[in-house]
Formats: C-alpha cells, structure tokens, sequence
C-alpha cells in the first residue's frame, strides 16, 4: 500500500528559501532513505541566499560551496520556484495544500536596532543595506551612500563589520576583478573616506571575529590599522576568561590584536581604528549625521558572561557615515508561530511549536530557527536535525490535498508571478558571467528583477 515517502506517494516538501539551510535541508531529505519531492522557493529568482547577497565579493573561496549546492539542485525530485514571495505571492495555507511537509528557511533579513537618539538621520545605515548594495541585491539597488565624507564609523565586531571596513578601506583596483556590483564599484570608486573607526562594546577578549577574517584587515594595501594600546590591558576576568579551553577563538583574535601597530606605515592612505569597551549612545546631528557620541565601558560579571557597563565618560567622533552592524533579526511570516522577543519561528530541534504544541507538518532551519548566528557550514547540522524530526514524524503526517505542481503553477500564473525555475537561473546565471567577462569579472550581477526576467523572455 502505499504511504507518505514510498516511491508511489513521495513525501511532498516545500522549503521556505534557498539559502544554505534550505540546499543542505534538501540534501538530507534526499538521503533520508524516504522517497521525497523538494519544491524550494525564493522570493528573489536567484538562489543560495546570502552566499550570493550576503558573503563579501572579495571571498570568492567561500562562495564555491555553490558547487556543491548545484549538485543538490541536480538531484531528482529538486525543483527550484524562483521569484515567489511566500505570505505575499502564495501563502502559507495555501502552500500547505500543495506539500504534506513545509520547511521554513528564511533566514533573517533585518538588522536589530541601537535605539538610540538620531538612529534615522541620513547617513545613518544599516550594514544590511550596505553589503545588499554592493552585492546587487535587487532590494537596495537604488540605495545611495554619501562617501564624500572622511570619517565612516561601523558599530559592531563581528565579521559582517569587518566585510564593510575592509569594502570601505580596500583600493576600488582590488575590488574591480570580484563580482562586487557595478554601480558600488562606481560609487567606491570616489570615495573620499580615508578614517574607519570600527567600535565595539565589550573588550579585545571579547571580539565575536573569525580570527581569519581579522588578520585580513592588515593585508589592506595602503591601510593602516590602530588600536589604542591602553586597550590591551586586560582585566582579571577577561584574562580568565581568554585561559578557558573552549575560548580558542578569542585567544587567536588577541594574538591578532597584539600585533597590530607593528607592520604598518604611519603614510597609509587609510586607516582602521579599532575601539573597545565603548557603546554609541547617541547620533548627532539636525538635519544629517554629523557624529557620534561613545560612552565608556567597563567589564563586569563572571568569565564568558561579561556585560559592559557604561561609565558615564564620553567621547564624540565627527562622522559623515555610520553603519549600523550589530546582528540581525528574523522577521513574522503570516500564519506562521512567531517569537517576537527572539526574531525566531518557535521551535524544538527544528518542530515549528504554537504555545509549546507541535504544528503538523511544521518545521524550520537556519537563520530563522535558530537566530543570526553561525557561518555558511553551521547549517548543515543544524538541516540535519530538523530532518531527522520530519523523518520520525512521516507515520503521523496526513497527506496534502492537491499533489500537483501544475495547479501550482497555474494558479501563479493567474496571479501574475513568474515562477523562476532552475533551468531558467542557470540562463541568468550563464548572462551574468558572460556580462562579467567583458568587465574581467567573474560575474556582473543583474540587481533589479525586471533584467532577470528580461534574460528569460529573450530566451
Ligand atoms: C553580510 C553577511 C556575510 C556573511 N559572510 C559569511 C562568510 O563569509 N562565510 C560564512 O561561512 N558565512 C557567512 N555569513 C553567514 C551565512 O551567510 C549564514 O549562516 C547563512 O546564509 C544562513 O542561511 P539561511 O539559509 O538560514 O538564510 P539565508 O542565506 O539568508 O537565506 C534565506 C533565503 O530566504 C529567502 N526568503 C526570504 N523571505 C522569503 C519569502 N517570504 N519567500 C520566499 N523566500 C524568502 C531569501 O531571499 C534568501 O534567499 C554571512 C552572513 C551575512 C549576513
């Protein structure tokens, strides 16, 4: 007889975006031994999330792991539903009357907030916005940033700031052979910002960096990169705490650290200041961004639980441009459980949950799952143990009432939306390097949907 998951009645699975949760969800699906059918959409017609919006164009190594993505993609039972926004194209009830099984992968696409005093004067950024932009991402394609000013300051210390001080500090000529977008190659290109402070709350044994990512702030050509020494004088605790075997991590970004100030010339071009212990706790400025204002910090707490602590000194840096880099924040899908304190779809190990019951035929991985944090391979156990849930739940999931992707597709016909298949990104894609080649580029990306969708109607 035939059951959810045998070769007669393929488990019908819909995955909500295709970043590298939603391709290794898909891969352990595929090797789950159950017969499965993947249908996995996107709201933008291209795929891999933010391995193409996100990752910076100067870490092409990092973006190879779409090779192996293609090879998901090329499995049988794959399909790709391109240029379909869930909640807004087709929602989520209607999703589930075509999949016995919905996976939600959507990442988490906004930035948390400072809340603080002219957060929202012009000049004033979020690095979303920044890296989207100089990615091609269609969503800031039409996003402007003054770099006529001198001084840029970049809140945060994690890597997502360290990719916009070195986009800010790196020579255009560097940049001009990635697939960093046209119109932010232009833009970069008379950049008038020589200063860089790039600030953070808590210590130098604290810093959230990968300590590859740091050193490569000091191969800049022509930059220079300062920290105050008095910074390097670590409390008792933070000495603790760098003393723990787990905090590898920080005692390789503190070796880093310590050697910055030897290897670089006063003469650089630019300059990277790197700041701890200070918090912005105001922007200034009337009518534009003219400064921001730093408190002090100092450490207290127990090892690997410190909290900074504002000590009620100040400090202002003048700056023309500000961008905003700490962490990101899931956002609510219509009929979907949501927790609002947390930017996350409710969950246990990857079983979406409503007030603590599981949701049939619910689940949920990366970003969205399990909150901003982790790198492109971190999804892949984590894809994994959300799929190890749906497999032990086949026996209990009821079959959806419509297994037919042309109704699908019909009915997004009738709506107007061009379902973007995975043949059809391949066309863009093969457009994109051919524009690329004449530009010496790996690629040149397309960055408004309408020149996506042109590529296809041409074909
Ligand atoms: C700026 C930045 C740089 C990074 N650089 C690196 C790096 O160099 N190396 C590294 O290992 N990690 C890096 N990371 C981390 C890595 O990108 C993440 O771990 C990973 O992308 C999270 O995967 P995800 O599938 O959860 O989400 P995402 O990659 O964000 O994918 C989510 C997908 O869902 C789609 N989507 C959103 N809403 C909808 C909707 N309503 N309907 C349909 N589709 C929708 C989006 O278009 C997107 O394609 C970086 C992260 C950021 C933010």
């Amino acid at each position: 007889m035939s059951h959810l998951g045998s070769t007669d009645m393929p488990l019908r699975v819909a995955i909500v975006g295709s970043g590298p949760s939603a391709f290794y969800a898909a891969d352990a699906l595929m090797h789950s031994g159950t017969t499965v059918a993947v249908a996995m959409f996107d709201r933008l017609p291209t795929p891999y999330g933010l391995v193409r919006a996100g990752v910076a164009p100067d870490h092409p190594k990092i973006k190879s792991v779409i090779k192996v993505f293609d090879r998901i993609a090329a499995a049988p039972g794959y399909s790709f539903w391109g240029n379909v926004r869930i909640g807004t194209d087709l929602t989520v009830n209607e999703l589930r009357r075509f999949f016995d099984v919905v996976v939600f992968a959507y990442g988490a696409e906004k930035d948390r907030a400072l809340h603080i005093p002219g957060e929202d004067l012009p000049g004033s950024c979020t690095a979303t916005e920044f890296v989207g932009w100089y990615n091609g991402h269609p969503d800031y394609r039409d996003r402007t940033f003054d770099l006529t000013a001198e001084t840029a300051v970049v809140i945060g210390q994690g890597n997502v700031a360290l990719d916009v001080c070195r986009i800010l500090a790196k020579p255009v000529d560097e940049l001009a052979h990635t697939d960093i977008a046209a119109h932010a190659l232009e833009a970069l290109a008379s950049s008038r910002i020589r200063y860089i402070h790039l600030i953070g709350r808590r210590g130098p044994a604290q810093t959230k960096f990968t300590a590859a990512e740091l050193k490569e702030l000091l191969t800049i050509p022509d930059c220079r990169v300062v920290i105050d020494p008095e910074y390097m004088q670590l409390d008792s605790i933070s000495e603790q705490e760098l003393a723990l075997p787990e905090n590898a991590h920080a005692r390789a970004n503190m070796e880093i650290l310590r050697k910055i100030g030897d290897s670089h010339p006063s003469t650089a071009q630019k300059q990277i200041h790197i700041h701890f212990l200070k918090s912005p706790v105001a922007l200034l400025g009337t009518t534009r961004l003219e400064g921001v204002r730093l408190e002090k910090n100092r450490l207290e707490g127990e090892p690997m639980k410190l909290r900074a602590v504002g000590r009620g000194i100040y400090q202002d840096i003048p700056c023309g441009l500000l961008f905003r880099s700490v962490g990101y924040r899931g956002t609510e899908m219509p009929q979907v459980p949501f927790d609002h304190s947390r930017g996350v779809i409710p969950n246990r190990d990857g079983r979406v949950v409503d007030n603590g019951t599981p949701v049939v035929g619910f689940y949920t991985c990366g970003w969205i799952k399990r909150g901003p944090q982790g790198v492109i391979g971190t999804n892949k156990p984590d894809a994994a143990e959300t799929v190890k849930c749906i497999v032990e739940d086949l026996p209990r999931l009821s079959p959806c009432e419509a297994r037919d992707d042309e109704l699908l597709h019909t009915l997004l016909r009738e709506r107007g939306v061009r379902v973007v298949s995975f043949d059809d990104w391949r066309r863009i894609d093969a457009a994109e390097m051919e524009r690329g080649r004449a530009a010496g580029k790996p690629r040149e990306k397309f960055t408004r949907i309408e020149e996506m969708l042109a590529v296809l109607e041409k074909a």
